[in-house]
């Protein structure tokens, strides 16, 4: 299948993220077609999942639209279409709806979650990196409570209301705490006649301390914020096995548990057929400075999904939205330096700094020479989460139900809308 203009060269982009965007963007009104192909219509603003999973967000104020995003961008394509394999020697990628070639490649497919080859903890606990897994996650918090309700067994009836985040990046941090507030303050008024003060929620964590690339200040405070608002965090802590109804950390410590969220890890979403690459940990591509593929010279890799060794990064990057949204940027200029036969520029990450929210007024934000947590932390947090959310309808819908939820202390989205069933996911219809 040709794309629909062949005058130019053909920049295909897989990956409609922070980084794919960015780099269309930057290729507006150049010489060049470009044809970005997502399986989502959507781009997905992964930072406030949790508030969808949690109910403080609608699914669709944290997901835009991508051909609104470009409605205006000349020589500019989209189709729905799940890549499922790449041909480098034909220049060529095969979808789920048909082949499209290409001049240049750029892979933006950004990461997928890592089990760690555990297949029992993959089908029983619940993955938070698409709106589908949120909404899901959504129902079944729900669904347990409701089906707490009607529990004769004590044992069961605990494990329904015990809850379980593995993983205490700033993902695993802002669940715990976004699940304690909605324990705290929106579930002991809608659950009456069941006593919410008996759930429980416990914050699992490998390593020595929570939010572990954060610095010591941040973990400590987040630790102390996440304990005041009534969540056990267990550091130092290893998962070994759940089977739906228990976990076993720490290779012989058991929780009894029917709700555990993982967000303990994630690797690249590669696309099969590019035998040359390196993949280093992580399933991460290794690329030049410049984020070409090594090995290739018309392929590309940004974002989570690219490994790029720098003095500053030796062991990569990390994977975040502000080094896709960068990586992206001067891509597009790196892409346009190449046609004109220019030496392309190499990369150099600007470090912003990092933020984790923990709930109402508490939050960290370490910035370089700054660290600061609390309330203006917080409200550090919400603007940044805000000036980043894609389309104004999006940011204006945001802003509104954080300001209702804030003075009502309530969640408004608590609905079931589409019954979670684990039973009825299967390779096909599983959220990706
Ligand atoms: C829950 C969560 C919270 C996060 N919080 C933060 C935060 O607070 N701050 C921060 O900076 N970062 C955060 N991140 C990380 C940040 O979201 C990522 O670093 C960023 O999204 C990476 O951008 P990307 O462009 O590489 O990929 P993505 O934004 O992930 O985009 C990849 C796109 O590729 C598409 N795709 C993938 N495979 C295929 C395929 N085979 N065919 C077609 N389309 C495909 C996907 O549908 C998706 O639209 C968070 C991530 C998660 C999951």
């Amino acid at each position: 299948m040709k794309n629909k203009n062949t005058q130019f060269p053909k920049v295909l982009i897989i990956g409609g993220g922070f980084g794919g965007i960015q780099l269309a963007k930057k290729l507006k009104n150049k010489e060049v077609d470009v044809l970005m192909l997502d399986r989502h219509n959507y781009h997905t603003f992964q930072p406030l999942l949790y508030q969808v999973a949690t109910g403080g967000l609608e699914p669709d104020s944290i997901a835009f639209p991508l051909r609104k995003v470009f409605k205006h961008q000349k020589r500019f394509n989209f189709r729905v279409a799940d890549v499922l394999q790449i041909l480098p020697n034909e220049k060529k990628v095969i979808t789920d709806i048909g082949d499209y070639d290409y001049d240049y490649l750029v892979l933006a497919t950004g990461s997928e979650t890592n089990f760690f080859g555990q297949k029992e903890i993959e089908h029983f606990s619940m993955p938070m990196k698409t709106v589908p897994e949120a909404l899901n996650m959504r129902s079944l918090i729900l669904q347990n409570l409701e089906e707490a309700l009607i529990e004769k067994d004590p044992i069961r009836k605990e494990a329904l209301m015990t809850f379980v985040v593995v993983g205490g990046g700033p993902t695993g941090v802002e669940t715990a705490g976004a699940l304690a507030e909605l324990k705290n303050h929106v579930l002991v008024s809608d659950y009456p006649e069941l006593d919410i003060a008996t759930m429980k929620i416990f914050l699992l964590e490998g390593s020595e301390r929570v939010l572990e690339p954060f610095s010591e200040q941040a973990s400590a405070k987040a630790k102390e914020f996440l304990e005041d608002l009534g969540v056990v965090v267990m550091e130092k802590t290893r998962v070994n096995h759940y089977d739906g109804d228990t976990i076993t950390y720490n290779t012989t410590e058991k929780i009894t548990t029917k709700g555990v969220i993982w967000s303990a890890g994630v690797k690249g979403a590669l696309i099969p057929g590019l035998d040359e690459a390196e993949i280093v940990r992580g399933g991460r591509i290794k690329t030049t400075n410049y984020n070409k593929i090594v090995n290739y010279n018309d392929i590309f890799a940004i974002g989570d999904l690219a490994y790029m060794e720098t003095k500053e990064f030796p062991t990569g990057h990390p994977g975040v939205a502000q080094v896709a949204i960068q990586q992206g940027k001067q891509l597009g200029d790196n892409l346009i330096r190449i046609l004109n036969n220019e030496k392309p520029l190499d990369f150099d990450y600007f470090d912003k700094g990092s933020m984790a929210t923990v709930g109402r007024n508490k939050a960290v934000v370490d910035l370089k020479y700054w660290k600061f947590q609390g309330f203006f932390a917080w409200l550090t947090w919400m603007f940044i989460h805000l000036l980043f959310l894609v389309g104004f309808r999006n940011k204006a819908v945001t802003l509104m139900n954080w300001i209702i939820n804030y003075f009502s202390y309530d969640r408004g989205t608590r609905v079931i809308i589409r019954k979670f069933n684990r039973e009825l996911m299967t390779e096909e219809t599983v959220a990706k």
